[in-house]
């Protein structure tokens, strides 16, 4: 172990990322360990929101092109109801629509513009504390090494299955809820209008909700429920629809991906962090209705990194003042879930 960091950042989404861009910018020293290899697949809708595309811009500049799937921009979402009929939500009405990415590329621009040093292949393992630092244990599966970082303030950006929020707090782990979400990649074609994200909200195709997008011509379809509770039949009533009401016909399966998400978020069940140990994004808790999680995942990630600058100066206590300036994005992410359960007209997260 031969370096002291300010701080090492575990995981390398937007989260991670906004963290280590405002720590770095304060001519801070940040390692950011990110499991997978760079860059990293992330199953996701890809739909950079205004607050997103605002904060992406202004901390790392315009998103490249490159990072773009087609179509490019995205009128906003189109909610059904059980009855076939539509709502239209647009994403803005002053702008041409919503950056449609690819997350392994968002992620990977973001992360490289990070000013941080970046070791992807890096698995978080354990840390203990040594005075006032923190050590972190992981393996460098490049090396087939467990190595040792030390820093002043670890951040778990893991997002939703966090280890350290686990290792912090294993009584609250045991009362979080989990949903399984599944999303399909599929060369086809279909009569959906591919510049809308569509939402069915009819529970028979998702205890949480099923959605279907357009990315670079695959047809991009998905489902959500309860740990535990049978997919299958959901994901099928939701294609077998999708088939007979808009024209779904499809070719090769490209894609299969599955996660895990919890309902921290729904229920304004936050996990901050403890002594010099921040999380932020999806660890903590931070994910808004209908699954949009970029817009908070940026801020929290920020909010840490202002924290951690502002308490380096004054001493004070660092998870007190990741608090409060988390005040006002903890009310939104709650407000937003109520929001959706009118959109819905019922509880969003049935867990
Ligand atoms: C199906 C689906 C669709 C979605 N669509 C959208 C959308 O269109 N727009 C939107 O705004 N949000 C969307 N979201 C939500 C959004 O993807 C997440 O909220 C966001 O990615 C959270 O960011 P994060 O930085 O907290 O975590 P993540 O992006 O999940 O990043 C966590 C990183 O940590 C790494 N990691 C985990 N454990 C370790 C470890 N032990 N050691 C090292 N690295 C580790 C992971 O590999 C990963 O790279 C969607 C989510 C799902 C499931």
């Amino acid at each position: 172990m031969n370096a002291i960091y300010d701080a090492v950042v575990v995981g390398s989404g937007p989260s991670g990322a906004a963290a280590a861009k405002r720590l770095t910018g304060e001519g801070l020293r940040v390692l950011v360990l990110e499991k997978k290899k760079l860059p990293r697949y992330k199953i996701c809708s890809g739909i950079i929101f205004k607050k997103s595309q605002e904060i992406t811009e202004r901390y790392f500049g315009r998103i490249p092109d490159a990072v773009y799937v087609q179509p490019k921009l995205l009128k906003g979402v189109r909610f059904w109801s059980d009855l076939g009929n539509y709502s239209d939500w647009p994403f803005s009405k002053d702008s041409e629509g919503a950056p449609n990415v690819w997350r392994s590329e968002y992620d990977y621009w973001l992360i490289s513009n990070s000013g941080a040093e970046v070791m992807d292949c890096a698995v978080f393992k354990g840390f203990e504390t040594e005075g006032n630092a923190v050590v972190v244990h992981y393996y460098d599966a490049r090396e087939n090494k467990i190595r040792q970082a030390k820093c002043r303030y670890l951040i778990s950006a893991e997002g939703s299955v966090s280890c350290i929020r686990a290792m912090l707090s294993p009584a609250f782990e045991r009362n979080v809820k989990w949903f399984i979400a599944y999303q399909n990649y599929y060369e086809g074609q279909s009569s959906l209008d591919p510049y809308f994200y569509h939402g069915f909200l009819d529970q028979k195709y998702g205890e949480v909700y099923a959605w279907f997008s357009v990315k670079d011509d695959l047809q991009v379809f998905g489902t959500s429920v309860r740990k535990g509770a049978k997919i299958l039949p959901c994901l099928n009533a939701f294609h077998e629809m999708l088939e007979k009401e808009h024209g779904l016909a499809l070719k090769k399966l490209v894609r299969k991906t599955s996660c895990l998400g919890n309902t921290m978020c729904a229920s304004g069940n936050f996990s901050l962090g403890k002594g010099n140990i921040l999380l932020v994004g999806e660890a903590a808790g931070f994910l808004n209705a209908f699954g949009e999680g970029i817009s908070c995942a940026l801020s929290s990630g920020l909010f840490a990194a202002e924290a951690i600058c502002a308490c380096i100066k004054s001493g004070e206590d660092v998870i007190s003042a990741y608090t409060e300036l988390t005040k006002k994005e903890r009310r939104q992410t709650s407000v937003s879930w109520k929001l959706g359960a009118k959109i819905a007209g019922r509880d969003l997260m049935p867990l």
